[in-house]
């Protein structure tokens, strides 16, 4: 390890981008003074369990892996938990936390992504994070109706996880079939029957029109009773802070290939990022991140390269692995295989593989087949 390069370095996060660049830093440099700042508990925990815990009977305190104590001393950083930042000030290289002033040499934003509003009135519950996994499961104390709007990753996700915690789950999605964004026809049918094998009752090509007490209509005039709305579709990069400083902002923070925003002294990665690859709001990419970030903020200058990271998709019911072609890519989906056993290419007009769905036992494929996919960025 190293010995101090540079002065006060701030992160704002302590989520997965937060404190996984904080671990592979101290790696590369033991001196340097950082500190975490975060809104939340700063407890260090999986937020890819937030959609599959209520199955396996887990509180929010089960899922916490370490406390902001143990981050603190393990790391050797000052964490501040429940300390909102509200401004920063790039020409005097502060930033205004709780009310107070604090400097910093380097800073880096780890801050994640926002809930999508759904525009139906606050009864609707999101859950991001562990604060929202606590509410929530407290909600559900008793089997419950549960109108889930969104089936995309996360709202099939959840549509598993509350039907095998014994709740009955009505999805609703504007896609004919779930994952529309994602799984070719024959792919995405074999989950919605999967989806149905289990209980949950799905309303596809359909939306919430109008949400009440216990009550909302669908486009179609479908009424559907519940006791509790939860919706999952999906998230928007934290910019406002970046972009009231005066950053580079675009769907996300507009970072490099380094990491680097418009300002030279301000990093970003994760959730709320955007990198030349794009928006990548899981997990592997911003583990990658977080490594390169380490290397550039300790002196090694290596731009982020991306391998191809397929997605596996929490649902038993169906298990499911994606690798889906870049936004915009031309080509067709071939499907092979029978029933819910299914591989499915997505290859372009030159015959080149740009990209897969594997569902049932074909999941079992994924590594294999990522090694023969384009990297996302080298
Ligand atoms: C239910 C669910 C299931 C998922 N499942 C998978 C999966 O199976 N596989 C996968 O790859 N990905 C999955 N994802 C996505 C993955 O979890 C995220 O990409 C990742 O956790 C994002 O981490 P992050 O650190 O960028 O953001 P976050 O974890 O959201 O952390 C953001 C941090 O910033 C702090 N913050 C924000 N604003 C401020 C402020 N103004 N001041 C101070 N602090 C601030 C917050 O308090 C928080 O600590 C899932 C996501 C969800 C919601």
């Amino acid at each position: 390890m190293g010995s101090a390069q540079n002065g006060h370095l701030i992160i704002i996060g302590s989520g997965l981008a937060g404190y996984g660049l904080a671990r592979e830093f101290r790696k590369r440099d033991a001196q340097t003074p950082v500190t975490i700042i975060t809104a939340d508990g700063g407890e260090a925990y999986t937020k890819p369990m937030l959609s599959n815990a209520l199955s396996q009977n887990k509180t929010d305190s089960d899922l916490v892996q370490k406390s902001p104590e143990q981050v603190q001393s393990e790391l050797s950083v000052q964490i501040r938990t429940r300390a909102n930042v509200t401004e920063i000030d790039r020409a005097a290289k502060m930033v205004t936390v709780n009310g107070q002033k604090e400097s910093y040499d380097r800073l880096v934003l780890a801050m994640g992504a926002d809930p999508r509003p759904t525009g139906l009135g606050d009864t609707v519950a999101t859950v991001n994070d562990l604060d929202d996994f606590r509410v929530w499961r407290q909600k559900l104390a008793q089997p419950s109706r549960i109108l889930l709007i969104g089936a995309g990753l996360v709202g099939c996700e959840f549509a598993n996880d509350l039907t095998s915690a014994g709740h009955q789950v009505i999805l609703v999605d504007p896609a004919p079939w779930p994952l529309g964004r994602l799984l070719p026809e024959p792919v995405g049918q074999a989950l919605a029957s999967a989806l149905t094998g289990i209980g949950v009752s799905l309303h596809l090509g359909a939306s919430v029109a109008e949400l009440g007490d216990g009550k909302a209509v669908l486009k179609d005039g479908a009424v559907i009773e519940f006791d509790h709305a939860l919706s999952a579709i999906g998230l928007i990069p934290r910019t406002a802070l970046a972009k009231e400083a005066g950053l580079l902002v675009d769907k996300g923070i507009v970072v490099d290939g380094w990491l680097r925003s418009s300002d030279p002294s301000i990093y970003a990665l994760g959730d709320c990022a955007q990198s030349p690859a794009g928006l990548l709001p899981f997990v592997m990419p911003l583990m990658i991140e977080a490594r390169t970030l380490a290397d550039v903020l300790t002196g090694t200058e290596t731009p982020l390269r991306l391998p191809a990271m397929p997605v596996v998709v929490k649902t038993p019911c169906l298990p499911l692995a994606v690798c889906p072609p870049a936004p915009g890519a031309a080509g067709t989906w071939g499907v092979e295989g029978e029933g819910r056993d299914l591989k499915a290419l997505f290859v372009s007009p030159d015959g080149i593989e740009l990209g897969f769905a594997l569902s049932g036992k074909r999941a079992a494929e994924r590594q294999a087949l990522a090694k023969s996919m384009p990297t996302v960025l080298d």
